[in-house]
C-alpha cells in the first residue's frame, strides 16, 4: 500500500525557481497519474534570502528538511551576493545541509539519452554509468577549517574514515546490484577511483573498498587511479558501471561526466544518508540566463525521478518506483523524438515548451 510523502522543495536562486516550477508540474502530473499522494512544501533558502534577511538557511527551513521524507533543491547561490569575508553563501549552505542531514553518498548518473549528442564518439554502446562521491569527508572535511601561516603557507587536510568509506562503498555495491551492468558487455562492475600509489589516505580508502567488495559476490571490483580515469572516461566510457571515490575527486569527475552526456542541464543527482536524502541538478544557478525561460529543466525533472525511485526503494513502495519510471520514460521519449530541445543541447525550445512535451508523454 502506497503512503503519502512530505517533500520539501527549495527553488533557490537564478534559474532555480524556473526549473523548480516546471519540475513541480511534472511531479504533480506523474503522481496523480499513478495514484501516489505527495505533499509539496515550498521553502525559501539561498542567496536571495541572504540578501534580504542576512540568513541563507533559516533554522525552521532546516527543521522542515529534517522532518520531510525527501528534499528537492534546484540551485542556490549568486556570485554578487557575498558574506562579509567575501565568500559566497552556496558552499556554506550546502556543506551545512549535508552535515546536518548526514548525506554520506552523492549519486551522479552519467547517462547519454537517445537523441542527445555527446562530444565523444560513443558508438552503439553509449554511456550509462554512475559516479558515487563520498559526500561528507575527504578534502571537504577541511571546509570551514584549513590553516594559513602568514603569507607563505596554507594547508587543508584530507580525512578518510573507515566508517565513511564503508558507507559510500556499500552504497556503490547496492546500486550496482540494481543496475543492468556496464553498456559494453552487461558486466556488473564497481570501480574504486583513488590515488593509492601516492597518499596513505587513498591507500586506506582502496583497502576498505576491497574489504566491502569481498562481502558482495556477483559484482566485480577493480581500482583505478583518478588521473587515469579522467582519460578512460573520455576514451572508453561504455566500460564503466559504478565508480566510487573521495569527495574532491567526485566533485571534479562528475562535471567531466556531465560534459560527455550533453552538459550540466542533463545531469541529475541525489545525496543519500541513512535517514535523509536530498535531490538536485548538478548545475548551479546560471544567473546569466535566469528569468528568460530558456534554462533546461530536465536535470531537475530527472532529479525528481531519482527522488521517487529512492522513496520507493526505501519504503518498498512500487507506486513511487512507477512514478520515477514514468517521469524518466517521458523525458526519454521527448529526447528520442528529437523535435524539441533547449539551447544548451542544441535546440531553441523554452523551459516551458520542453516541460509541456514531457507532460504530454507522461
Ligand atoms: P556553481 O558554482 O553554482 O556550480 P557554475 O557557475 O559553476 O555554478 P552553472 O551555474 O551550473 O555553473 O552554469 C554554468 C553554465 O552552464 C551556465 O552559464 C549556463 O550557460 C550553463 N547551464 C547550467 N545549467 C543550465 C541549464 N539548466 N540550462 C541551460 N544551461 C545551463
Amino acid at each position: 500500500m502506497s503512503q503519502s510523502y512530505k517533500i520539501v522543495t527549495l527553488p533557490g536562486d537564478g534559474i532555480g525557481p524556473e526549473v523548480m516550477r516546471e519540475t513541480t508540474r511534472v511531479m504533480n502530473a506523474a503522481t496523480e497519474a499513478c495514484g501516489l499522494q505527495i505533499e509539496l512544501q515550498e521553502r525559501h533558502a539561498g542567496a536571495t534570502l541572504y540578501r534580504e534577511t542576512g540568513v541563507a538557511l533559516p533554522d525552521n527551513v532546516l527543521s522542515d528538511c529534517l522532518a520531510a521524507d525527501a528534499v528537492l533543491l534546484s540551485a542556490i547561490g549568486l556570485p554578487d551576493v557575498r558574506k562579509p569575508d567575501g565568500t559566497e553563501v552556496q558552499p556554506d549552505m550546502m556543506v551545512g545541509l549535508r552535515r546536518a542531514m548526514g548525506l554520506h553518498s552523492a549519486v551522479r548518473p552519467v547517462k547519454l539519452y537517445p537523441g542527445v549528442e555527446s562530444c565523444l564518439k560513443t558508438g552503439e554502446q553509449g554511456i550509462d554509468f554512475v559516479i558515487l562521491r563520498e559526500n561528507l569527508e575527504g578534502l571537504f572535511a577541511s571546509f570551514g577549517g584549513g590553516c594559513r601561516v602568514g603569507d607563505s603557507v596554507a594547508t587543508d587536510t584530507m580525512v578518510i574514515t573507515r566508517e565513511g568509506t564503508r558507507k559510500v562503498c556499500e552504497y556503490a555495491f547496492k546500486l550496482a546490484a540494481r543496475r543492468k551492468g556496464r553498456p559494453s558487455d552487461g558486466k556488473k562492475l564497481v570501480t574504486c577511483v583513488d590515488k593509492a600509489n601516492i597518499f596513505r589516505s587513498m591507500a586506506f580508502f582502496r583497502e576498505v573498498f576491497f574489504e566491502v567488495a569481498s562481502e558482495h559476490s556477483g559484482i566485480e571490483a577493480e581500482a583505478t587511479y583518478v588521473d587515469a580515469m579522467s582519460l578512460y572516461m573520455v576514451q572508453n566510457p561504455s566500460a564503466y558501471d559504478v565508480m566510487v571515490m573521495e569527495n574532491q575527486f567526485g566533485d571534479i569527475l562528475s562535471d567531466l561526466g556531465a560534459g560527455i552526456v550533453g552538459g550540466l542541464g542533463m545531469a541529475p543527482s541525489a545525496e543519500i544518508g541513512e535517514d535523509h536524502a536530498l535531490f538536485q541538478p548538478s548545475h548551479g544557478t546560471a544567473p546569466q540566463i535566469a528569468g528568460q525561460n530558456i534554462a533546461n529543466p530536465l536535470a531537475t525533472i530527472l532529479s525528481g525521478a531519482m527522488m521517487f525511485d529512492w522513496l520507493g526503494e526505501r519504503h518498498d513502495d512500487a507506486t513511487a518506483i512507477a512514478v520515477a519510471q514514468k517521469i524518466e520514460t517521458a523525458v526519454q521519449a521527448v529526447l528520442t523524438a528529437g523535435e524539441l530541445r533547449t539551447a544548451d543541447i542544441g535546440g531553441s525550445a523554452t523551459t516551458t515548451e520542453i516541460t509541456d512535451a514531457v507532460l504530454q508523454n507522461l
